[in-house]
């Protein structure tokens, strides 16, 4: 299925490390324009009563920054460009002046669309806009892949105003011929560098092949990546562009902790010992590399059985990860445990901590998995988990990210594991990869022995003796991640 989300694409997304931060001066210029327009409220936007009664509803006292600058250029029928990542409010944003302008129901066929890469997502806009539009009479459908599209295309039978998508299955049923997409006047791609690194540009050129062309287009995107640029040019008119955070900042009501653990088992050891304290640990998504790891870790705290654990990756079925999120959300449960493919735009207010099992090597993904607490300016922490090799990628998080991660060395009571031989090798060669990476001409300890090791002969002693020969430490070497061999 095309818009299956697909955790397979490690090595699309390993190309694009990112590179080093260049621009000094970002943060200041993003601070400048925040408070040129602080003191904004909702009412100033002149939306209409309707919406400003949801509004209020919902608790919003203030728009946030990407709000305050989106929403009047939105209004204005400009193209916008905005990046913002999650967490900054620009669901709204978007939503908010596109309500303003769909306003009630017209007619049978949607006059807008929200393209987004995730079922997730979908569902959460969708969500968004229900609320937003509690007091207008508006027909608002999410279509997504994983589930038949039969009860989708008697939704949008019935006649739908606003339709959130993702691309693949929008396409699905355009074929169908399920679909009238004429008139259609405004186009929303979100989280539109997650769209690219998901391979869904060939589905988006088409679809912009289908739409009428005189429409109005917002684009979001957590970052500015070529493709997101070349994107933009292609599909954007004379577009406003709104950046509010300077590309991968973490959110500053976040606080920060690095652990540097060796290996797996003392990891399960230190999450065991921090969430012994139930009242500060209330609520924690936890991030791990490889839907294996996030399997362990949940079936692990499952076994503890202190308040309830639900896992969402990729090999879990569309109704599994919408109720484990909701379950999660609504605190029926005290933990989440996600890969960063699925947790992507998850939108859980009160996370009370975000645990990195293991360290991201899309390092922009660091960023947001901590912007998954401190969300809508709550104080939130994040607490990351690291061995020997996953320090190498901290390192490179840091000067992403222009700070550097406070460490703390591991509490007295967390016993110590020895590495088993099978994480060291791992570890060893993801030390090697990086090496390599810096400077291609490195020869790897690793590398090294097994070409000279003849294969047949080589019992474990003799295997541990040439670890040994190689450099690696038995215990402080730290455990890799279970890694899938597409990944490098
Ligand atoms: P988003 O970045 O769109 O995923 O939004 C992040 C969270 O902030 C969501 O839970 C929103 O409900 C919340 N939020 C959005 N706008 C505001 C606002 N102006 N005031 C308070 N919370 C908001």
């Amino acid at each position: 299925m095309i818009d299956e989300e697909n955790e397979n694409l490690t090595t699309e997304q390993d190309e694009h490390i990112p590179a080093e931060p260049t621009a000094e001066n970002e943060a200041d210029e993003a601070k400048e324009a925040e408070e040129s327009t602080s003191t904004l409220t909702f009412e100033d936007f002149k939306l209409n009563r309707q919406l400003l009664n949801a509004i209020a509803e919902l608790g919003y006292e203030k728009p946030t920054p990407v709000q305050q600058q989106t929403i009047p250029l939105a209004l204005a029928g400009h193209d916008v460009m905005g990046i913002a990542q999650t967490g900054t409010g620009k669901t709204a944003a978007y939503v908010l002046p596109l309500l303003m302008k769909v306003k009630y129901a017209q007619g049978k066929h949607p006059r807008a669309l929200i393209l987004a890469p995730t079922r997730e997502l979908v569902l959460q806009i969708e969500e968004n806009i229900q609320k937003f539009s509690a007091y207008l009479d508006l027909r608002t459908v999410g279509i997504y892949g994983g589930v038949g599209p039969k009860s989708q295309i008697e939704r949008i039978q019935a006649g739908i105003d606003i339709l959130v998508a993702t691309p693949g299955r929008l396409m699905d049923i355009y074929r169908k011929g399920e679909l009238v997409l004429k008139e259609l006047k405004t186009l929303v791609l979100d989280e539109a560098d997650k769209m690219m690194d998901m391979g869904f540009m060939p589905q988006i050129r088409q679809i912009l092949e289908i739409i009428p062309r005189k429409r109005q287009n917002l684009l979001f995107s957590a970052t500015m990546h070529e493709r997101v640029h070349t994107l933009s040019e292609e599909f954007l008119e004379f577009p406003m562009v709104v950046e509010v955070t300077p590309q991968a900042t973490p959110v500053e009501t976040v606080s920060q902790v690095l652990y540097q653990v060796p290996n797996l088992r003392t990891k399960i050891a230190l999450l065991e010992y921090l969430f012994q304290d139930k009242e500060t640990f209330n609520r924690v998504m936890i991030f791990t590399r490889s839907k294996t790891n996030a399997d362990n870790v949940s079936s692990f705290l499952d076994r503890k059985g202190e308040g309830g654990v639900r896992v969402v990756h990729g090999n879990k079925g569309q109704n599994t990860r919408i109720n484990a999120v909701d379950a999660f959300r609504e605190g029926e449960v005290r933990y989440l445990v996600a890969t960063d493919v699925a947790s992507r735009g998850i939108d859980i207010v009160d996370v009370s901590h975000v645990i990195n099992f293991d360290v991201p090597i899309i390092y922009e993904d660091y960023v947001h998995r901590i912007g998954r607490t401190g969300r809508a300016e709550k104080t939130g922490a994040s607490i990351t988990f690291a061995n020997e090799a996953e320090m190498h990628h901290i390192h490179r998080i840091e000067k992403l990210i222009k700070m550097q991660i406070p460490q703390e060395p591991l509490p007295a009571e967390v016993q110590v594991y020895d590495t088993p031989f099978d994480e060291q090798q791992a570890i060893a060669r993801e030390l090697d990869d990086q090496k390599r990476r810096e400077n291609p001409d490195f020869k790897g300890a690793f590398h090294e022995k097994k070409s000279r090791a003849p294969r047949e002969n080589i019992g474990k002693g003799a295997k541990v003796r040439d670890a040994k020969k190689a450099g690696w430490k038995k215990t402080k070497s730290g455990g890799a991640s279970k890694r899938k061999s597409g990944r490098r």
